[in-house]
Formats: structure tokens, sequence, C-alpha cells
């Protein structure tokens, strides 16, 4: 099964910038793998996630490219 978490601290509430406007925060939580942004940002305009889309965890000072938050384990 495929999960996602905070490297750091387990958590699976993240946020990334908007890449416009370094203010606006967008929340998304991962669970069982399904990136849930908060459901109150409208969706078109809803950041697209890259591997390198640096992203920070909502719980603790971590943040790294995208890609390093898709763990697998078992
Ligand atoms: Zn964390």
């Amino acid at each position: 099964m495929k999960k996602m978490k905070c490297p750091a601290c387990g958590s699976k509430s993240f946020y990334v910038k908007d890449p416009h406007d370094q203010n606006t925060l967008y929340v998304f939580t991962c669970e069982e793998g399904e990136i849930c942004f908060d459901p109150e940002i409208v969706e078109e305009d809803l950041p697209q996630l890259q591997d390198e889309t640096e992203t920070f965890c909502n719980d603790c000072s971590w943040h790294d490219s995208f890609k390093k938050v898709k763990i697998d384990f078992k």
C-alpha cells in the first residue's frame, strides 16, 4: 500500500505555497495515498503537485520536494 507521510514527524498534513503568491498556502492531507486539498480551495486554484514542488509539513518544520513525501511502506 502506498501512503505518504512527513519523513520527520509522520504527519499526513502538508501545505504548498502558491507559486505566484508566497503568502497563499494550500493545505492538503494524504490518507491512503490520496491527496486531499482543503475543500475550501476553489478547484481551478489548486496547485499542480510536481515532484519538485516544495512541500511543507503542517506539523513540524520539515520541507522538501514533493517526491520526498512519497513513501512506500508495508
Ligand atoms: Zn513533519
